[in-house]
């Protein structure tokens, strides 16, 4: 597994044009958009990493995929889905335009950014502080990393720059699905810059590969919660490139535009990637193409 995985860090290293890394967040530019890395922690417990796997880089959309679970903790599916549809789209995820159309009057599905607004919205707790707390702990449960936290600078580049989202969730506080914009806002900005590195999302997509059931054996998450996510990560989580990574790769998996990918096969094990470099729906470039091999040489699609 190791020899393998380092071979494959060699072969797809994005060489120069091979993606671009994501500068509406000015903080994310900075990144190295050679930078590739993988982690994968298997069910008998051992972990295998390659590449650039030390270095910390932000959730970004991946966290949905926590504040999706949190909601759905403190609120069960029927209230949650009132706000939130379960329907993929072939929009981007940052898409607006759209939403003035749907109806009923709610984001598709809690993938995309409108969506995602709507789920940080019903975090329960006191204050954001509280609700970030929250959704920390969860991070840091299915991880078994107590030392997680936020990237500061990566939270102030985005809160500063962040006009698309700020837009999206006025309008959503009109369709009545958000009702306090500046605090789910605050929410939203910080938990998309929670820090982490592949060896902690091998965790974190261990953890859903194994229902909810930490590295530590902690059940972590509800197993009825674990499927439900799972399930939108198939359909939603690879952004409008989700059929295609469905076909070609077959794993459960959520990215983020920081270049992370978190990818969860049932019962065998947790995969974490780093590719800075994304393509044009703003997936890792070469993180698609590797776990596309990985898939291949290891017969991990789920169907
Ligand atoms: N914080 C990013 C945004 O809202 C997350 C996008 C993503 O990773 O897809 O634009």
């Amino acid at each position: 597994m190791q020899a393998f995985l380092e071979k494959m860090v060699q072969k797809h290293r994005p060489q120069a044009g091979e993606g671009k890394v994501a500068d509406y967040i000015p903080e994310l530019s900075r990144q190295n958009s050679a930078a590739l890395g993988v982690s994968v922690y298997t069910s008998n417990g051992e972990t295998f990493s390659a590449g650039d796997c030390s270095v910390q880089y932000s959730l970004q959309s991946i966290s949905k995929v926590i504040t999706l679970i949190i909601a759905l903790m403190d609120w069960g599916p029927e209230k949650v889905f009132e706000r939130v549809g379960m329907e993929p789209t072939g929009n981007p995820f940052n898409a607006i335009s759209d939403l003035e159309l749907y109806s009923p009057k709610k984001p598709l599905n809690p993938m995309i950014n409108s969506g995602a607004l709507v789920v940080s919205s019903m975090i329960e707790g006191l204050s954001v502080e509280e609700r970030l707390e929250r959704v920390l702990k969860l991070v840091q449960d299915m991880s078994g990393n107590p030392d997680i936290g936020v990237d500061e600078a990566v939270y102030h580049s985005e809160r500063a720059t962040g006009y698309r989202n700020r837009s999206m969730a006025y309008f959503l506080k009109e369709f009545g699905v958000i009702e306090d914009v500046e605090a789910t806002l605050e929410l939203y900005f910080r938990q998309c810059a929670i820090s982490v590195t592949c060896n902690d999302l091998s965790r974190m997509g261990f953890c859903l590969s194994r229902h909810g059931e930490n590295a530590a054996g902690q059940q972590v998450i509800p197993r009825s919660l674990a499927r439900l996510v799972k399930t939108f990560m198939v359909t939603c989580g690879m952004y409008n490139a989700s059929g295609a990574f469905a076909i070609q790769v077959g794993i459960p998996a959520k990215s983020g535009v920081s270049g992370g990918i978190m990818a969860s096969v049932p019962n065998r094990m947790g995969i974490g990637v780093y590719g800075p470099a994304l393509d044009e729906k703003g997936n890792s470039y070469a993180g698609v193409r590797l776990l596309q091999d990985l898939s291949r040489e290891w017969n991990l699609s789920i169907f």
